[in-house]
């Protein structure tokens, strides 16, 4: 008896509610190669982001989404990066290239 649950069939939600995106954790830092990193949440963080920051699991990170934003920040170099080949990355790019539009890529970052 196999049920074959209606996986991506519909999604009922759209981007009503901005769900935490769930990405790959690195192994290591590909800087300094500590075990130790933080999510870094770019944006206003929800619910589900603001209980990982107070849990000490995540960080505030700027307060917009641009392209390059960093999703991972270790903790002992300081060092800040993201996965391209994270399929949860590639999702949010995508989301945000249709959000922005225009197919700019634009580094505006203040950090
Ligand atoms: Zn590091």
């Amino acid at each position: 008896m196999t049920k074959a649950q209606s996986g991506d069939a519909a999604v009922p939600n759209k981007a009503k509610s901005t769900r935490m995106q769930v990405l790959r954790k690195p192994q290591a830092c590909p800087k300094c190669g500590a075990h130790d990193m933080k999510r870094i949440i770019a944006g206003r963080p929800n619910r589900e982001g603001w209980e990982m920051i107070e849990n000490g699991e995540a960080v505030h990170g700027c307060c917009f989404v641009s392209f390059e934003s960093p999703d991972w920040r270790c903790s002992s170099c300081g060092h800040h990066w993201f996965d391209p080949t994270d399929p949860g990355r590639k999702e949010m790019d995508n989301l945000l290239r249709r959000i922005l539009g225009k197919g700019k890529k634009e580094r505006s970052m203040h950090v």
